[in-house]
């Protein structure tokens, strides 16, 4: 009889979105003359820059020829992507990452829910509330967690964001193997300092833990004091894996392309104590189970690192973040406290009420959708998260709307 993964069983199901499209829904049919305006996706609105699909359209050409035609590809990517990457994201910031260490995917979100595979089950987990859903839920599929009570899985370590610790998680008391952080922060939009994260650094090292830092958002960081790579700690190299995508910083979201950097030093020990290399890990794992993303997508990416695909995409970045200051502004002048908007493209908002309770409010007033923090975690209860990613056109419309019926 063939049976199943039970842990399955304990995952709750999510129906944040599907909530969110129900209630929109209904709103559209009851009011089918008002434009409902949707600022709570966290997907893109732009498309690909003329550069990169420059270099898109180029590659394709090259794979219908003979003689410019690819096929597999290396597994880790292709050496002329590997490059541009540590060059531009790391080693022009001081951090020194080589590009063997660099593993291209189709997703940061495979590859934070994919790395769980490589430790073992009986680890103690650390994981931020609120929280991008992708870490939890991986972990609860992989059995390393006990049943869902009072809105939380048993066996695991919360790390509370709250108003009190400015959204950045402090140590935990008790000793975890395992810690994720992701900054900018989805979806709380906080940003944690190079003192903040030295802590987390020095407590993995003295814990032979292991920091998984998501830095997906790091290209809406506008304060240059604010790390973008945890490997500007030192010391991060031993201990800290990270997850880069190409979606935010350059359209990539329905193109995919990502990377996640495990450095030759990280290592993770077995049970007789012995240290293991995490990078050999992760590349059986990566060339037995993924076969690289293709060769146009890869080409594509790269273009993001040339002179004009660095300003190109730091003009969709300063277009959205034009979005997310009059979103703040607009709250300033209303009265609310958030915490975002200033180093990513995320709002948090303090509803002052019920996540979902607002989140009517502001359609049923204003035809504006957010997204309930309470979806987030059992610490986003309170909370709404408001996106940036829409028109200029829109976001106008939207704060204009706002401000009539939060007055
Ligand atoms: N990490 C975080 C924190 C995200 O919010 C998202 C997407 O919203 C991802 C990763 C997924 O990135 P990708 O599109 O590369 O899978």
């Amino acid at each position: 009889m063939i049976t199943i993964n039970e842990n399955y069983l304990k995952l709750q199901a999510s129906y944040l979105f599907s909530d969110i499209a129900r209630r929109v829904a209904r709103f559209q049919d009851e009011n089918p003359d008002k434009e409902v305006i949707k600022l709570g996706i966290g997907d893109v609105t732009k498309g690909l820059t003329p550069t990169v699909i420059n270099a898109f359209h180029k590659a394709v050409d090259e794979m219908a020829d003979d003689a410019t035609f690819r096929g597999y590809g290396p597994e880790q990517g292709y050496e002329f992507l590997r490059e541009a990457i540590v060059q531009n994201d790391f080693q022009s910031r001081g951090a020194n990452i080589t590009a063997n260490e660099v593993f291209i995917s189709d997703g940061a979100k495979c590859d934070t829910g994919n790395i769980q595979e490589i430790f073992s089950t009986d680890i103690t987990i650390a994981i931020p509330d609120p929280v991008y859903p992708v870490y939890l839920d991986t972990n609860v599929m992989a059995g390393r967690t006990g049943i869902f009570e009072n809105g939380r899985y048993q066996g695991l370590v919360y790390l509370d964001s709250t108003k009190e610790n400015n959204f950045v998680p402090t140590l935990p008391k008790e000793k975890v193997d395992l810690v994720y952080l992701c900054f900018p922060n989805n979806p709380t939009g906080s940003t944690a300092t190079k003192e903040e994260l030295a802590e987390w650094v020095q407590y993995a090292r003295e814990n032979k833990a292991l920091i998984l830092f998501d830095a997906a958002y790091e290209a809406f960081i506008q304060n240059t004091d604010i790390p973008k790579s945890i490997y500007e700690i030192e010391g991060a190299d031993e201990v800290a894996l990270e997850f880069r995508s190409f979606s935010k910083n350059a359209g990539f979201t329905g193109t995919r392309c990502a990377y996640t950097v495990v450095p030759e030093k990280c290592v993770a020990y077995d049970s007789e104590g012995n240290p293991q290399s995490l990078h050999a890990l992760w590349n059986r794992r990566h060339c037995t189970k993924f076969n690289g993303v293709s060769y146009p997508v890869q080409k594509a990416a790269a273009a993001v690192y040339s002179p004009e695909g660095k300003q190109e995409c730091k003009e969709r970045i300063d277009y959205y973040m034009k979005n997310a200051q009059l979103i703040c502004k607009t709250m300033d002048e209303l009265g609310y406290s958030y915490v975002g908007g200033e180093n990513s493209p995320y709002i948090w908002i303090d509803g002052k009420t019920d996540s979902w309770e607002f989140f009517d409010m502001l359609l049923n007033k204003a035809a504006v959708v957010c997204t309930p923090g309470a979806g987030f975690g059992k610490c986003g209860n309170g909370y709404i998260r408001i996106s940036a990613f829409n028109s200029h056109e829109n976001v106008e419309k939207a704060t204009l709307r706002l401000t009539e019926a939060l007055s």
